[in-house]
């Protein structure tokens, strides 16, 4: 560590500087650019003229990248000098499901977080966006929230042990178990506080097994006072993880430490998980997370709006949260893009802007959720036949037709590749599904109900999908 620590720049050192650019920045953007896109961003480290950053999402890199790109390296190499180079990170924590992003090669993934006020030798890997006061409560996460109101002021000492959140995608769970853990790291510094993915975790079992450390890899985590585990639905499948999991569990649970889980489904739903960890997860508090109700969408909006430095009426607040209804990490998602392009042509946030840009949510979600399979559906109800005998190798025309109009729809309407599309479709090459493309593309020139029928069937596609 020592000749490294000649090499790195301290971590006050480096806050002075990114002060420095923060502020040559903010002479050359407006405020709203500012505060939307580079006060959200985190120096982590400055090594061999390098500056590493960390940045809350993907798209947030694209964007500075695409838009600041040449503010950002004059800025650097004002303060830092001209060799300087940015590499930066994406938060682990973030809500994009897209691997670390890399530039200039940067692989390394340790991330430095706020000094902890007790130096504990490990990384919690709580991300400290996430805390109470920032969650809104509503009607549906309302007893979650007073449970992990709890867990926070007396952690093992509950009867909530475990606590397990459930519900759907974008609804706070991971916001919710973070913000336990940042509760519990404030109030009481010494406990040793850990969170982290169903993934993550059993990425490190795997690395534990092949380098032949599984018993420490055991025992850390035995050592914890407070195991938050983020998606415990992946164990599902993966039995030796289980397996090593069950004894975390008891070792934890008997020692009265805390155990908080999140899953998108409730215990007994977990089909394939031992049963055994299913009967425990249920030993303490078992709390549903439920969509929002539109006044705490409305709430939720206010609050992201407030801490991105927007000013949005009352009027457009309610048109977002009346259209995007069953998840919340859309509605922030919308409030960024209505920022990002009206900040990009330093527009004012019209209503037209905000309708344009909850439509592309819409359809972005429908293109997500449309497959193959709910083509095939329509498709065979349209011509009233089986869905397997679609996949058949009978050349009977209608059947014919019907395939090659799904394989048609599926290349249009999905992202999935021709390969794929062929696997579906009784596993089919890919020439094939080039052909049926191609005839159905020119049949459709010079045929009017044919360009109808097509029509019908993708609205009735998108209907089934929202
Ligand atoms: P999940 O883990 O259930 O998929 P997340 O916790 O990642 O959902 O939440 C998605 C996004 O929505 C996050 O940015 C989170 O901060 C935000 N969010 C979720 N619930 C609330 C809430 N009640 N109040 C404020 N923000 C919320
Ligand atoms: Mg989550």
């Amino acid at each position: 560590m020592g000749a490294e620590l000649t090499e790195k720049t301290s971590l006050n050192d480096l806050s002075i500087i990114w002060k420095n650019c923060l502020s040559r920045i903010k002479k050359n953007v407006t405020q709203m650019t500012y505060n939307t896109w580079f006060l959200p961003i985190r120096p982590l480290q400055l090594e061999d003229n390098t500056l590493k950053v960390e940045l809350p999402s993907q798209f947030f890199w694209e964007w500075i990248d695409e838009h600041y790109n040449s503010l950002i390296n004059k800025t650097i190499s004002e303060v830092i000098g001209p060799d300087a180079r940015l590499s930066y990170i994406i938060d682990r924590n973030s809500d994009e499901d897209s691997e670390p992003a890399n530039n200039h090669n940067e692989t390394n993934e340790a991330i430095v977080k706020e000094k902890p006020k007790v130096k504990h030798n490990f990384e919690s890997y709580l991300n400290t966006r996430y805390t109470f006061q920032n969650f809104i409560t509503g009607e549906g996460n309302q007893l979650a929230r007073a449970a992990a109101g709890a867990i926070s002021d007396n952690p093992g000492g509950t009867s909530f042990n475990p606590f397990f959140v459930y519900g759907g995608v974008g609804l706070g769970k991971t916001h919710l178990i973070q913000a336990i853990g940042n509760e519990i790291v404030n109030k009481f510094p010494d406990k040793r506080v850990i969170y982290l993915s169903t993934d993550i975790f059993t990425v490190e079992f795997v690395e534990s097994i092949q380098s032949n450390r599984v018993n420490d890899f055991s025992n850390f985590y035995r050592g914890m006072d407070v195991l938050i585990i983020d998606d415990i639905q992946f164990l599902i499948g993966k039995e030796k993880t289980q397996d090593l999991f069950f004894h975390i569990f008891n070792t934890l649970h008997q020692s009265r430490k805390q155990i908080i889980l999140s899953s998108d489904k409730p215990p007994k739903n977990l089909k394939g998980l031992d049963e055994r960890l299913i009967s425990r997860f249920q030993w303490g508090l078992t709390a549903d997370i439920q969509p929002p109700e539109l006044e705490t969408r409305i709430a939720i909006l206010r609050k992201k709006a407030e801490a991105y430095g927007m000013s949005v009426s009352g009027e457009i607040l309610e048109y977002i949260a009346s259209n995007i209804t069953s998840n919340i990490r859309e509605l922030e998602g919308c409030l960024i893009k209505i920022l990002a392009n009206a900040s990009l042509s330093s527009k004012e946030i019209t209503f037209e802007l905000v309708k344009k840009t909850v439509n592309e949510i819409a359809t972005d979600r429908k293109r997500n959720n449309i497959n193959i399979d709910s083509i095939t559906k329509v498709v065979c109800d349209h011509f009233n036949i089986a869905e397997n005998k679609i996949r058949d190798k009978t050349r009977k025309k209608e059947i014919v037709q019907a395939r090659q109009l799904a394989m048609y729809l599926s290349k249009e309407m999905t992202n999935a590749s021709l390969k794929t599309i062929g696997l579906h479709f009784g596993g089919r090459d890919h020439s094939t599904v080039i052909h049926a493309c191609t005839s159905i593309e020119s049949l459709k020139e010079n045929n009017k109900s044919l360009r109808e029928m097509i029509e019908d069937l993708k609205n009735q596609i998108e209907l089934n999908t929202t």
